[in-house]
């Protein structure tokens, strides 16, 4: 029989038949590794226990130890056994897709009525009995029209829809979890034993479209979370719970920072509080730039589309464009603009405005650029995800041996900033050249190459995201992690050799000759309004003083302390604080009350004997006891308080 050589990690390598299986495999090595695995590598790619190998190739085994190859099983066999459930429940109901997903997995049923939390109850139950059944996973590979046969007979009109829309006479594979079947690509566990019954929980249900297409039949989607152990669920159920509590929407209302309403879909109205924030945030990012050698400009909203058409947006990326057109005086046709969707094609047009040299470069140009972009209604969320937004953006202009200075001075800003911000973790991702790609392959080395020594100097760790890259240029990610625990994508570093090109941006060299610039586009924050999000999510509210729209609140006990409550607002507002008085004729109590559920950093309570001895009582956000300070020192207190950190 022939034979194969599998490598392992640690660089054995050892001959096998030809076709045998990964399962073998491990219980040739140890009969307990053989219980314990739960999939294989094989030459990189993730690979069920039951696929023959027919090849000499590089492997290792996956046991529940691995995590991100345990999860992404544990969530994919969690699908089939809720849609198994669910048939078993409700014969009548037909299956389509369900997909791992973030945290877990959905599948969507086409079911007249929606999913109760009683339903979901019943079909938890089920799956706990599918677990304990210890089920065997079986699969086979069948041709087309065994498989369209398959579900023709079973009346399963969804599937027999997929497999049509799979190309040529591709096999497919079938799954089966017991007596279960499902068309998927694999892999899946060994057994529905080895899924942890106690590490999972159905969330929610929803209504979803068949392939995502509104004209077509509504389905009933229930989406589940799972993970390795009891342990991370009940963390993830908590975070969740704790997300809940922090939403920015909710505090939002409660802060009132700022409103969203049907005829604006996805723009923001800024309340006075939120745009505070708003601006006091501007102004930090504004001084940030200027210190690192930024430029600010201003560029148009609304461009003809002549520009878009030079620059390429047009053709690739019309659909997300918000379009104007004018009647313009004496002309027979329209003329038609686009708001601009991004800032990139209108700075080269700054750049390109009289002749730069080399000793121009490298070019920081800072733009806090407002862009629109057409978003689908459902994808809108709060700030998060708008349809108006406003980028801390910046291109610089530069040579290629001006990239990884440029790209470590860039870091070191982001750092400094998300430190400044109150994240002092985050993640970075290179994503290198991807299959199509304009550009030599030495060009790329170079490139990639600038941005990986940049990252080794700042001595940060990184992921690579091979072959994710434009297909003009490496690129950066930063992932900021919040207060519980949750990621957020903001900073970008993005190198572009083909915009410039396109634009016909250049420079005369040392050499007399015209060159064309790189050009960088990077951002810190993102999106001012997302940033602004994030933030109140990770503070809960409670905001640094610096930032805290209402720093002060001076509130009177009895109304004969009012002139005096003045005086106070007065001083503090002299030395820069943002103090408001309250006067009202209420209960101490209520009005404590109200103020920390708009999260204000500190009230002044003022009482008779206050006014007597011009003191201050003074009463911090979430705690009970108050301390007596003088009025001067309370005052030049706070004024130190609130010094942006940028200038402390
Ligand atoms: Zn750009």
């Amino acid at each position: 029989m022939a034979q194969i050589s599998l490598t392992f990690p640690d660089g054995n390598s050892r001959d096998f038949a030809k076709g045998v299986t990964p399962a073998d495999v491990a219980a040739a090595i140890a009969p307990s590794l053989g219980k314990a695995a739960i999939s294989a590598s094989v030459d990189g790619r993730h690979y069920d226990l039951q696929w023959p190998i027919e090849a000499d190739a590089r492997i290792a085994i996956h046991t529940m130890k691995d995590d991100a190859q345990a999860l992404e099983l544990i969530r994919h066999d969690f699908a089939h056994v809720m849609a198994r459930a669910v048939q078993k429940l409700w014969p009548e109901v037909k299956v389509t897709i369900g997909p791992v997903i973030e945290n877990g997995w959905y599948y969507d049923f086409d079911r007249e009525e929606p999913f109760t939390p009683e339903d979901l109850g019943l079909i938890e139950k089920e799956m706990k009995a599918i677990i304990n059944e210890r089920d065997p996973v079986r699969t086979e590979v069948w041709d087309r029209s065994r498989a369209i046969k398959h579900y023709v007979e079973k009346k399963e009109p969804f599937k027999v829809e997929l497999i049509e829309a799979i190309p040529g006479d591709e096999l497919l594979r079938m799954y089966w979890h017991g007596h279960w079947q499902d068309l998927c690509r694999g892999p899946h566990l060994q057994h529905t034993g080895q899924l942890p019954a106690d590490a999972f929980k159905l969330m929610s249900v929803a209504g979803a479209y068949w392939r995502g297409d509104h004209t077509k039949k509504q389905l009933q989607r229930i989406y589940g979370v799972a993970f390795k152990n009891r342990e991370d669920l009940k963390a993830h159920l908590t975070m969740l719970e704790e997300a809940a509590k922090r939403d920015h929407r909710k505090l939002g209302r409660e802060m009132e920072l700022f409103h969203l309403q049907e005829e604006a879909p996805g723009m923001v109205f800024w309340h006075p509080n939120g745009w505070t924030i708003y601006r006091l945030l501007q102004e930090y990012m504004g001084r940030r730039l200027r210190d690192a050698g930024y430029r600010e400009i201003k560029t148009p909203q609304v461009v003809d589309r002549v520009l878009w058409e030079r620059s390429g947006h047009w053709e690739a990326y019309r659909e997300n464009m918000f379009i104007v057109e004018v009647d313009e005086e004496g002309a027979k046709e329209k003329r038609i603009n686009a708001l601009k969707p991004m800032n990139c094609p209108c700075h080269v047009q700054v750049y390109n405005q009289g002749l730069k040299s080399y000793r121009d470069l490298p070019l920081r140009l800072a733009e806090f650029g407002s862009c629109h972009r057409y978003e689908s209604s459902g994808s809108m969320h709060g700030l998060m995800r708008v349809r108006g937004f406003t980028q801390d953006d910046a291109h610089i202009f530069c040579t290629e041996d001006q990239i990884e200075s440029e790209c470590a001075n860039f870091i070191a800003l982001l750092s400094s900033v998300y430190r400044d911000l109150g994240f002092d973790r985050f993640d970075i991702k290179l994503s290198t050249r991807p299959e199509v790609r304009i550009g030599s392959d030495a060009t790329w080395d170079k490139v990639e190459g600038a941005l990986t020594n940049a990252i080794a100097k700042l001595g940060l760790p990184y992921e690579i995201n091979p072959g994710d890259g434009a297909f003009y240029g490496p690129k950066l990610d930063f992932k900021l992690t919040d207060a519980i625990g949750r990621e957020w994508q903001c900073g970008t570093f993005q190198v572009d050799a083909q915009l410039p090109d396109r634009l016909g941006a250049e420079y005369v060299a040392e050499d007399g000759a015209k060159h064309m610039p790189y050009m960088l586009h990077r951002a810190i924050l993102g999106s001012f309004e997302r940033f602004i999000g994030i933030l109140i999510e990770n503070y809960a509210g409670r905001m640094p003083f610096w930032l805290a729209p209402r720093q002060v609140v001076v509130a009177s006990i009895v109304s004969d302390a009012d002139g005096y409550v003045d005086d106070v607002v007065a001083m503090l507002r002299k030395a820069g604080l943002r103090a408001e008085a309250d006067t009202r004729n209420e209960k101490i109590n209520y009005k404590v009350r109200e103020h920390s559920v708009a999260k204000v950093p500190v009230i002044l309570a003022i009482g008779m004997k206050e006014v007597a001895e011009r003191t201050v009582s003074v009463r911090r956000l979430g705690e009970t006891r108050t301390d007596t300070m003088s009025l001067s020192d309370a005052v030049s207190s706070f004024a130190t308080e609130a010094t942006p950190p940028d200038l402390v």
